[in-house]
């Protein structure tokens, strides 16, 4: 019998022990360079910078392709623990192998984290596990660079299971092939999902791996921060244009300042007259989700009706030239009323999908199987 697993969702991932507040502020360079580019940007970024808590520096660079920098390697550590003597900011960085992790907590880095080519990779994540065992130190998961939850999620578990508590997930955006203004998708809809998953797990993001121009990445901090997410990690150097990866998306810490100050930062839960509105609000909602949810029932038990009425008359339950009138009906009421033309496309594509499900249960004289019955889990 497989072992009982303790749900993630009782992670106490809201105390990171380490005296941090919400909204976590992380920032340093893509990569660590040399000792005076590492000192040189905290220094920086404390002067401008008053509300980031972390620095970040990458020491192994996992790089798409082979002959760009892939990092200084351990020596960089010795960089970081300097910066951190000599401003006080804790210090972060990846780690991808047991090795990385050794050699981190023996230089003192104060949180690990594990990038997205790492993360989609189980045998990898749970090497890494394996070797934090026994150990006490917040570790940040960036999301797969696939649009994988399950993935994601099991990265955490295999962390988790292995003793860390001090888990946060870092939303990075992913790997897109079709026209986007971003480096890596937002997909916001991972992230949300697994924070509707596990509500207690703290969620940064990173805008500058999904922006991968400075341009974007004050709209993608607002757009995290309006989903309630618990920080931020922003790439800053202190030479952007001379930066030895990702030079296009890194920020001076001067301009970083500007992006926090331009930022407003929701309250994570509202109180007093702004709850009350919210509640009304919420309410309405609630009901109009009732009355949508009743009227789909209707329109279920109609279709049905009609399945029949086909299976008795010996007609095809798909029905092309109809569904397209409906289609257009609705995208015309739609559009009209100011929803999207990928909504609409997308709630009755549910909805038509759901009603040929009935119709061919109703043909084969089956009862209606519930939705899910189907096979259709991760391995
Ligand atoms: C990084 O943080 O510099 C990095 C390599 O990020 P990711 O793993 O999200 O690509
Ligand atoms: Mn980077």
């Amino acid at each position: 019998m497989a072992p009982e697993r303790a749900p993630l969702a009782t992670l106490p991932c809201s105390k990171w022990g380490l005296g941090l507040e919400r909204p976590l502020l992380i920032a340093g360079p893509c990569s660590a360079e040399s000792p005076e580019q590492v000192l040189g940007t905290a220094q920086g970024i404390v002067r401008s910078c008053p509300n980031v808590n972390v620095l970040r520096a990458g020491v192994w660079k996992p790089r798409t392709r082979p002959g760009t920098f892939e990092g200084a390697g351990a020596v960089a550590l010795e960089w970081l623990a300097e910066a951190r003597e000599a401003t006080g900011l804790k210090v972060a960085t990846e780690v991808a192998t047991p090795e990385h992790v050794e050699a981190s907590l023996k230089a003192g880095v104060d949180i690990l984290w594990i990038g997205a080519r790492t993360t989609p990779n189980p045998f990898s994540v749970q090497a890494i596990a394996d070797s934090l065992r026994g150990v006490d130190i917040p570790v940040l998961v960036k999301n797969p660079i696939n649009p994988d939850l399950e993935l994601w999620i099991g990265a955490l578990e295999r962390l988790f299971h292995a003793g860390i508590n001090k888990l946060a997930a870092v939303h990075r955006g992913f790997s897109w092939s079709g026209p986007t203004p971003y480096r890596n998708q937002p997909m916001w809809e991972f992230p949300i999902r697994l924070k509707a998953s596990y509500p207690e797990l703290e969620v940064l993001c990173d805008p500058s791996h999904i922006a991968g121009s400075t341009e974007l990445i004050g709209r993608v901090c607002q757009q995290a921060l309006d989903l309630n997410f618990s920080g931020l990690m922003i790439e800053t150097h202190c030479d952007p244009p001379n930066a030895w990866s990702d030079r296009d998306q890194q920020v001076l810490p001067e301009h970083l300042q500007r992006i926090v100050e331009g930022l407003v930062f929701p309250a994570a839960s509202p109180s007093g007259l702004v709850r009350d509105v919210l509640e009304e609000l919420r309410d309405l909602i609630d009901q109009l989700d009732g009355d949508i949810m009743q009227k789909l029932a209707t329109r279920m038990d109609i279709v049905e009706r009609i399945g029949e009425y086909k299976r008795d008359h010996r007609v095809a339950i798909l029905q092309p030239e109809r569904w397209e009138a409906i289609m257009e009906a609705q995208y015309k009421l739609g559009t009209g009323l100011g929803a999207g033309k990928d909504f609409i496309e997308a709630f009755m594509n549910a909805i038509h999908q759901e009603s040929i499900r009935r119709q061919t249960a109703v043909r084969n004289g089956m009862p209606v199987p519930p939705e899910g019955s189907r096979s259709d889990r991760q391995e």
